[in-house]
């Protein structure tokens, strides 16, 4: 007997072998059983998710003589004629290769005349979206006035392409990307069924690697074990047929990378390449990597929908430790647009390490990326300048006399009646300003975000995170949740700095008084306390005494 690949011979028969798809397999098999069944159908989705198997089924089911449940018997007549495909009652047709006026007009002919045997006669017309206008027209057509027998059902992957006029004649479903657990489950039914001997491990690594389609899942499956026949599929093994890498890699990159290390980041790459890894696929399973760094920091309770070994998370966790999540955030932002550009690239190496180039030396991204990005950027340059002058590594200021900030790191868009950052506060013109008053406070306080907007970016990042109130002998109280900005803004630069960005604001002079959060809540009484601190920093509202 020929060899059958896994997806063809495991494709389910019936509506309950549809793993990772119920809310559409209930409502199918609803319809089938109050005998309301529709006559156009759209099923949208990413490849391999089940809408020509869903779609079959269906074509099974409302032809079928002794229905169970909404789903076929797979033994009448019908049924067995439709799974031999010798039915003339399901007419698949891929629209890909058949797009043209013609080939809609042939079923626009044929659906006058009703079917010999059974029911329904079902249209599947697959990746739907590759019809031409005139096809769609002709389509049209058919679909304001289908005849009782008929049924439509359009399967695509791009449903943003299908005309509104066709939409708007289909009862739509949107087949979801099958979870991880769901992937892996039937993995490991199948292979039971096969009698396969295969890692668990191995099983997450191939059901992760699917990114949501069980047909990619089988596939992949079918290759691992048609490379290590009659052994033993191990994670290592997969890895090895995959052309993926063992998750050590990605820590020492990610270690690389957080340290500016550029040249040893493109070394590891090279080994990498020598490997003969797949460099796509690294790609993704460093997102993946950075992923779990980001659940494992956000929280202890995620352990279980992190598909690592144990060894590994032990890892991770120490690993989630040393590295800030913004940069996480920012480094997986790269990577995933990375992953887009590589797919179909014949440069991915080129690709990869530009990226790398970026994030190593975060002065090199250019604009256009978010603002969000710009100023990670440039905290994270800023920090790569201070870890410099630690070391003793002098760095001369492009702005002159910035003191502690390098030129160029004022915020964009601050204008001219900006903060003079490489001035410093002293250089204010028309001298010292006048001290504030109670109402010049509350401007303070309106105006914050633009005053946060005025500050070099590292010293935005941390008013962000604050919250400001009115103190006593109109001073203004900056509340931090983290001691180590507590600390920063007590240093007497950083103080006048933000106190200079203040008063080229507002035009007074406004002290501020660094405190704790928890510390200022017991001294509630005498502040003003924004209720609500808005992060666009244009809207504060305020709670009345
Ligand atoms: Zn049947």
């Amino acid at each position: 007997m020929s060899y059958q690949a896994l997806y063809r011979k495991w494709r389910p028969s019936e509506f309950d072998e549809v793993k990772g798809q119920d809310h559409i397999v209930t409502t199918l098999k609803n319809q089938i059983n109050a005998d309301r069944v529709g006559h156009a159908y759209l099923f949208c989705g990413t490849r391999g998710t089940g809408k020509t198997t869903v779609a079959k089924i269906f074509a099974k089911a409302v032809n079928c003589l002794h229905p169970v449940d909404g789903s076929p018997c797979n033994e009448c007549e019908m049924c067995k004629a439709i799974n031999s495909q010798t039915s003339m009652n399901v007419i698949e047709i891929d629209a890909a290769s058949n797009n043209g006026v013609d080939n809609i007009r042939e079923i626009r002919d044929e659906v006058t005349y009703s079917p010999t045997e059974g029911r329904y006669k079902v249209y599947i017309i697959d990746e739907v979206h590759m019809l031409s206008i005139g096809a769609f027209n002709a389509l049209l057509k058919t679909l304001e006035e289908p005849p009782s027998y008929v049924i439509f059902i359009l399967a695509t992957t791009e449903a943003h392409k299908i005309p509104i006029t066709i939409l708007s004649r289909c009862q739509r479903y949107d087949f979801k990307r099958i979870t991880i657990d769901t992937i892996a489950g039937r993995l490991s039914d199948l292979i039971q069924r096969e009698g396969l001997d295969v890692e668990e491990k191995a099983v997450h690594y191939i059901a992760r690697a699917a990114d949501g389609s069980m047909r990619d899942a089988l596939s992949l499956l079918d290759q691992c074990v048609a490379f290590y026949l009659g052994e033993r599929l191990t994670y290592d093994n997969v890895l090895e047929v995959l052309g993926a890498v063992d998750t050590s890699v990605f820590s020492r990159m990610l270690r690389c990378i957080d340290g500016g290390r550029f040249v040893e980041a493109v070394r590891l790459l090279e080994e990498v390449v020598i490997q003969g890894r797949e460099l796509s696929q690294f790609v993704l399973d460093f997102i993946w990597y950075m992923r779990n760094l980001l659940l494992v920091q956000g929280s202890g309770d995620l352990e279980d929908i992190l598909d690592i070994s144990a060894e590994n998370l032990a890892a991770l966790k120490e690993e989630a430790q040393t590295i800030d999540n913004a940069k996480i955030m920012r480094y997986i932002r790269v990577f995933s647009e990375l992953s887009n550009q590589v797919r179909y690239s014949s440069q991915k190496r080129v690709l990869i390490e530009v990226a790398l180039v970026k994030l190593c030396r975060p002065t090199m991204e250019q604009k256009g990326t978010s603002l969000e990005d710009q100023m990670l950027a440039l905290a994270e340059r800023l920090g790569v300048l201070e870890k410099q002058l630690e070391n003793g590594i002098v760095v001369t200021a492009a702005g002159g006399a910035g003191g502690a900030y390098p030129g160029g790191a004022n915020m964009p868009g601050a204008g001219g009646a900006g903060y003079p950052g490489a001035g410093g506060p002293g250089a204010i013109p028309g001298g010292p300003a006048p001290k504030a008053m109670p109402e010049d406070l509350k401007a303070v306080i309106g105006e914050w975000g633009r005053i946060i907007s005025d500050v070099p970016m590292s010293m935005g990042i941390m008013l962000k995170a604050a919250q400001v109130a009115q103190g006593a002998d109109n001073k203004l109280v900056l509340g931090f949740s983290d001691p180590m900005h507590k600390a920063y803004f007590e240093q007497e630069n950083h103080k006048q700095d933000l106190e200079g960005a203040i008063a080229a604001r507002i035009g007074k002079t406004v002290e501020i008084v660094p405190t704790m959060l928890e510390e200022r809540k017991e001294q509630t009484g005498e502040f003003y306390i924004p209720s609500k601190v808005n992060l666009s920093g244009v809207d504060f509202s305020f709670e009345d005494e």
